[in-house]
C-alpha cells in the first residue's frame, strides 16, 4: 500500500504538510486513487483504517467533502460525520474493547489538511508512571508526540484486510 507518508515514516522524518487537493491523500483516497481498507462509506462519509496505526483497529472517519478545519466544517457534513463515529465506535467495542481515544486534530498535530477523526482502540494494559524513564518525563510535548510516531510501524495486508473486515461486520 502507497501513501505520501509512508516515504517520511519508513525515513523517520517529519512529515510533510499537504496543502493542494489534487495532493491530499484523503481526497484521493475517496476518489479511489489511492487504495484503503475501508470500513465503512456513505455519500458524505468514508471510513478507513489508518495507514500508520497507533494501535490495532486504529480508524479515521473524513467527511467526503475538502475541507481543512472541523470548525469549518458544513453541519450536513459534521452531522454524517457523528453518526459514523458513533456507528463504528459500537462495532469496535462489541469487537474489540470498550475503551477508545476519538481524536481530530485542528492544526496542532494535523498533518493531513482534510477534517479527519481519529478512532483509537485503548490498550489492554497502560504502564504506571514510576516505570517511566526520566528522560520520558523530562520529554516536552512535542518529543513526546514524536517519540509516538517513530514507534508506529506501516499497517500489513494480512492485518489490514481481517481488521477492517472485523470492525465492518459489525456495523
Ligand atoms: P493527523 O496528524 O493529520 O491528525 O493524522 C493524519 C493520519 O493520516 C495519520 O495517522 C496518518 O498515518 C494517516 N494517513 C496519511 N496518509 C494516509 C494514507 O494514504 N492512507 C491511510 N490509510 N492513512 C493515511
Ligand atoms: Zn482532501
Amino acid at each position: 500500500m502507497t501513501s505520501f507518508m509512508i516515504d517520511e515514516a519508513v525515513n523517520k522524518r517529519t512529515p510533510l504538510k499537504w496543502t493542494s487537493y489534487d495532493t491530499c491523500p484523503f481526497c484521493n483516497i475517496i476518489a479511489n486513487k489511492l487504495p484503503a481498507f475501508r470500513v465503512l462509506e456513505t455519500d458524505m462519509v468514508i471510513a478507513f483504517l489508518d495507514i500508520l496505526p497507533i494501535r490495532p483497529g486504529h480508524t479515521l472517519v473524513v467527511p467526503k467533502m475538502h475541507c481543512s478545519n472541523l470548525s469549518d466544517l458544513p453541519s450536513d457534513y459534521s452531522r454524517a460525520v457523528g453518526e459514523a463515529l458513533s456507528t463504528i465506535a459500537n462495532a469496535i467495542t462489541r469487537g474489540m474493547t470498550i475503551n477508545l481515544n476519538v481524536v481530530c486534530n485542528q492544526g496542532y498535530g494535523q498533518a493531513v489538511p482534510h477534517v479527519h477523526f481519529h478512532m483509537v482502540p485503548a490498550p489492554r494494559t497502560v504502564e504506571p508512571p514510576s516505570t517511566q524513564s526520566p528522560t520520558n518525563r523530562s520529554m516536552n510535548h512535542h518529543e513526546m508526540v514524536m517519540s509516538e510516531y517513530h514507534r508506529r510501524e506501516e499497517l500489513d495486508e494480512d492485518t489490514g484486510r481481517n481488521m477492517a473486515d472485523r470492525i465492518r461486520s459489525r456495523l
